[in-house]
């Protein structure tokens, strides 16, 4: 890969680099690491089952391996690859179907970085009939990490979920939080990265209820989307798993109403619910600067669970203070098309699964922010609007979508080569000034704008609905029934 161009390099990688999973973030992140590390280009492994990958790796003069990591090989595999030679490994864990918890244990206890983009669980979590609904959220994936962090603190730095969501949405409800404390007139300095106590207390006293990580992908190819195929802009596999668990959101204070079939958590910091239907099939009402008002798909993420506990003030089932969060996600049309053919059929994905590549895609942005709402000044969107024309641009072999989190995933490793020694982490806990500095010259434009836009807003009478008149942002309100 040859760059005219001279980018920045943010920090040495002194050991191998070993990259699992060169599907669509594995790709894109290539790039962004031979812009902006320096390291030994001999001792970059990427490892993927798929041997279709091997052109490209070794095209771009790299080693590949060709095969899936697996419970049973997982150590004997990527030992080697991360202890080879002098200096501290890289583990950039991109794939799916490998225990994202195992492969960082093993990681830290060989003193090697790590990083990755979700809590993924080995083959068979997802789609598992015989398992309780409360043991397919992202809730209980994220307790299994804490609880290793509790277990084992401090050591080499593992980054836990750092893409776009979860990721560099963390970072934006910082600047967003600043934005508005700012704008409410209070009196406040910036909490220092590890004041985690200091950042709730902020949220609290800014009267913020709660936040939607709210997207809209516009993205679109220019032939309708054929039947029986599942389009998207990033991991169909990984967006349907996701879309499958059931959805679940971090559980604020504010809130006086809870659906019938919302259920809470007995273990950890009881911060969420989840509701017993798939996320991709529960819609929520939310705004984004472009469309407006819209609908989203409440889709479990691990951020929905991560902000909402890290803004906690106090603790357990009844704090003080915590803001409602979830994600409230608008896929490409094409996607949306797709969810409705695959509920349609029983749940079960379509025979063909495609991602839309970007040399396809005619037009669109992926609009991805956090909407922080029920303060002084209503509700306040903060986030990238980042188009597919900007996205060839900036860098290769990735999307609009896919380069939001590739930047992400570039950011963190920044932030892990600074930090080397800070044990398991999300990106709540990392300095969100420091990651976007790194991160924002891959986002496109990156704005902040208020709406007085409400759940409640234009909303026809025609039937009789259960609303809470006397606070539109109640999730009573938000949720389509
Ligand atoms: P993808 O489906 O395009 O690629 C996944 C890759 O993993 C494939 O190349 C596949 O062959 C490989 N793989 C499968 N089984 C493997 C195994 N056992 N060992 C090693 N590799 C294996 O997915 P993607 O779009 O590149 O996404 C990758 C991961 O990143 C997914 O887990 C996805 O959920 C996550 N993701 C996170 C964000 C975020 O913002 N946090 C955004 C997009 C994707």
């Amino acid at each position: 890969m040859t760059d005219a161009q001279d980018y920045p390099i943010h920090g040495t990688i002194t050991g191998p680099v070993v990259l699992i999973g060169f599907g669509s973030i594995g790709r894109g992140t290539l790039p962004l690491i031979e812009r902006h590390f320096d390291f030994d280009r001999d001792r970059l492994v990427v490892v993927d089952p798929d041997g279709s990958k091997r052109e490209l790796v070794e095209q771009l003069g790299y080693r590949f391996v060709n095969e899936a990591v697996t419970p049973g090989n997982f150590e004997d595999l990527l030992t080697p690859l991360l202890s080879e030679g002098e200096g501290q490994g890289f583990c950039v864990n991109l794939s799916v179907d490998t225990s994202s918890l195992d492969i960082m244990v093993l990681c830290r206890s060989l003193g090697a970085l790590y990083i990755d983009t979700v809590v993924e669980p080995w083959p068979g979590f997802y789609f598992d009939e015989q398992v309780h609904s409360s043991r397919r959220t992202n809730y209980a994936l994220r307790q299994t990490v804490r609880t290793e962090k509790q277990r084992n603190p401090g050591g080499t730095t593992a980054v836990s979920c750092c893409g776009a969501n979860p990721g560099m949405v963390s970072w934006f409800v910082k600047q967003a939080l600043v934005d508005i404390a700012r704008e409410c007139g209070l009196e406040f300095d910036i909490p220092a990265a590890n004041d985690r106590t200091g950042w709730a207390e902020l949220m609290q006293r800014s009267g913020v209820k709660g936040i939607h990580v709210a997207e809209r992908d516009t993205q679109g190819v220019r032939d309708p989307k054929p039947r029986d195929v599942f389009l998207n802009t990033w991991s169909v596999e990984g967006f349907i798993s996701e879309g499958l668990q059931p959805a679940e959101l971090g559980w604020g204070t504010h809130e006086r109403w809870k659906p019938a079939n919302a259920h809470g958590f007995d273990e950890g910091p009881q911060c969420a619910i989840y509701l017993d239907q798939p996320g991709a099939a529960t819609r929520v009402r939310t705004w984004c600067p472009t469309p407006g008002p819209e609908y989203g798909f409440l889709v479990t993420h691990n951020e929905s669970v991560s902000i909402a506990d890290y803004f906690t003030v106090g603790s357990g089932e009844a704090p003080d203070y915590r803001p409602t969060c979830h994600y409230a996600y608008h896929p490409c049309n094409n996607a949306v098309l797709s969810l409705h053919e695959m509920f349609g059929n029983g749940g079960t994905p379509q025979p063909e699964l495609r991602v839309m590549e970007e040399d396809e895609i005619v037009s669109g942005i992926d609009e991805l922010g956090v909407l922080l709402y029920g303060h002084a000044k209503n509700a306040y969107w903060y986030g990238s609007q980042l188009s597919i024309e900007e996205t060839r641009e900036l860098a290769p072999y990735q999307n609009a979508t896919g380069l939001q989190v590739t930047s992400a995933v570039m950011a963190g490793m920044v932030w892990a080569l600074e930090n080397p020694e800070a044990g398991i982490v999300e990106a709540d806990e990392m300095d969100f000034l420091r990651c976007l500095q790194v991160e924002l010259p891959y986002l496109g434009p990156v704005k902040g704008y208020f709406t007085d836009w409400t759940p409640l807003t234009n909303r026809l009478s025609l039937f009789p609905e259960d609303l809470d008149l006397d606070d539109p942002w109640q999730f009573r309100n938000v949720l389509v029934r």
